[in-house]
């Protein structure tokens, strides 16, 4: 057993964490997967996943892409 079998959006679609844009509907779709990640149990290793593996599109972990990039040049400069 691994960390995505106790994943709160397995009985999600999974088309909610992979918006077409982060803008406009997109954004409010972002939000309501992000609301899913919040009460997520392996959230944190969702997200140290997608960074590890640089997963470029989607909501991993509570976090947009936007957010990983932030975080990973951050992460660089620290
Ligand atoms: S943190 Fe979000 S995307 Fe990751 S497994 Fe949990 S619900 Fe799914």
């Amino acid at each position: 057993m691994d960390w995505t079998d106790s994943a709160a959006c397995l009985s999600e679609d999974p088309e909610l964490f992979f918006p077409i844009s982060q803008q406009g509907p997109g954004r409010a779709q972002v939000e309501r997967a992000k609301a899913v990640c919040r009460r997520c149990g392996v959230r944190q290793a969702c997200y140290d996943f997608a960074i590890r593996t640089k997963q470029p599109h989607g909501v991993w972990g509570g976090a947009d892409p936007e957010e990983r990039r932030a975080a990973t040049a951050w992460a660089r400069t620290a």
